[in-house]
């Protein structure tokens, strides 16, 4: 009997045994496409040698030490590197374990920042409901995602959600992209009065929306609206890139193609690619300030925050996804392979959207093309399809979102930067023999 607490305990997942480029191998010496990176996480592909190198000979010099303590050349060097390729003005690096670690430290440091600068009033977030920004207490209250946060609601620090920008479900007839863009911004504002803006500490959004929609990209204008509405209120402004970032959609930030810098933002899975668990807060330098110059401490942390050897992974990771190109190529690359998904299925009679960003891109799934009506719950379509999928020899990442308490079917893709031309055939080929199993089943 396995003394593992597995996620799913009903049903028992095969082992993983090695990874090599693209692809993961279980027990059996079975092959699986990671079509998804896991869960956007390796986007330089499995067992890449100069990550392993990295990780060894930090583990060989400097394995660990508590930033209670300490700073390291490792977390110097990539906070360094990080800066160096951020929107302007996130200058201030806080280094922590992963995406929920990022998003707490980033409310947590939100509501100080207001403390420091005298305004206490402000204590609560405005977010979106086709959201997700973590599991632990603080960023599953954030998050919109109605199934995940359902029993632990009486748990939720406050936060109130308006609509996202999801131009598929909600841009009306005739309404032009940047007509939507700006009207779906506007509804922040709406809310900002109706809660009174000096009571409302920030706004977090996921600049492309990932594992409740399927790679929702903003309309045109969306966040420069965004932007505009958070400075005139005094409310900050907060990106979570825990999954769009890192070069995924083609820019190192995904802000970058909206034209906006957010005052924190929050990054992890592809910093560390998977080789180490890794995120990151960033903040302007305006509210390290206001910790500086107050209490010069904040109440935060975490024991193996800065840790050198994720640190060290992660700077051979970052080195490749700027400087080593990567992140151009995964523009490239996600090109092609939208061009594939456009060509396979841009006709066929359940795949209502395809869209995204880079190699960050997700089809949303429909009963009927023309009406965009869902499947019904109870098909669970998106479970099916990973199953067959992974039957097939795909890792993808299919999910049933729920927004308003409509649910639709997604299948969301994000694989490694290093996708060749035959490996888009082979994942294009085998999402297709998935869904057509899982339609007819
Ligand atoms: N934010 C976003 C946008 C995410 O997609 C995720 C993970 N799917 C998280 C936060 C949480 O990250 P982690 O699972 O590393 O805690």
């Amino acid at each position: 009997m396995s003394h593992i607490f597995p996620r799913h305990t009903k049903v028992a997942p095969p082992k993983a045994m090695r990874g090599e480029g693209a692809y993961l191998f279980d027990e059996t010496g079975k092959a699986y496409l990671d079509g998804s990176g896991g869960a956007a996480v390796s986007c330089l592909g499995h067992s890449d040698p100069d990550v392993l190198a990295a990780i060894h000979a930090q583990i060989d010099t400097l394995p660990f030490a508590h930033t209670g303590f300490f700073t390291s050349d490792a977390a110097e060097e990539l906070a360094d590197r990080l800066v160096q390729n951020a929107p302007d003005g996130l200058d201030r690096v806080y280094l922590v374990s992963g995406g929920s670690e990022a998003v707490e430290a980033a409310l947590k440091l939100a509501r100080q920042y207001m403390l420091e600068t005298d305004q206490p009033e402000r204590h609560r977030f405005i977010a979106r409901r086709q959201s997700y920004h973590g599991n632990t207490l603080g960023a599953l209250a954030t998050g919109g995602n109605q199934w995940r946060r359902a029993p632990f609601e009486p748990l939720m620090v406050e936060t109130s959600h308006i609509d996202p920008c999801y131009a598929y479900r909600l841009q009306t007839g005739g309404e032009t992209n940047e007509a939507y863009g700006r009207r779906a911004a506007d509804a922040l504002e709406a809310e900002i009065l109706r809660l009174g803006p000096e009571t409302v500490i920030g706004f977090v959004a996921e600049p492309v929306v990932g594992a409740t929609a399927g790679a929702v990209p903003p309309a045109p204008g969306y966040f420069k609206r965004i932007r505009e509405i958070c400075d005139k209120y005094g409310v900050l402004l907060i990106l979570d890139e825990v999954m769009c970032g890192m070069g995924r959609t083609g820019t190192f930030f995904a802000c970058e193609q909206d034209g906006i810098s957010p005052d924190i933002v929050t990054i992890a899975k592809g910093l560390g690619a998977g080789y180490q668990p890794i995120g990151a807060m960033m903040c302007t330098q305006r509210i390290y300030a206001a910790i500086e110059n107050g209490s010069g401490f904040f109440q935060h942390g975490h024991t193996y925050m800065g840790h050198p050897t994720a640190c060290a992974a992660a700077n051979v990771v970052v080195s490749k996804l700027t400087d080593g190109g990567l992140t151009q190529r995964a523009a490239q690359t996600g090109d092609d392979l939208r061009a594939a998904l456009l060509d396979r299925f841009g006709q066929h009679p359940n795949v209502g959207d395809i869209r995204g960003r880079g190699l960050f891109l997700g089809l949303e799934l429909v009963a009927n093309r023309d009406t965009k009506v869902p499947f019904e719950p109870s098909l669970k379509l998106s479970a099916r399809i990973k199953r067959a999928a992974f039957e097939a020899g795909l890792i993808c990442y299919p999910m049933g979102g729920t927004i308003d308490g409509q649910r639709g079917d997604h299948v969301l893709l994000a694989p490694p930067f290093i996708l060749t031309q035959d490996q888009i055939a082979e994942l294009v080929d085998k999402l297709d023999t998935a869904m057509a199993k899982s339609l007819t089943a």
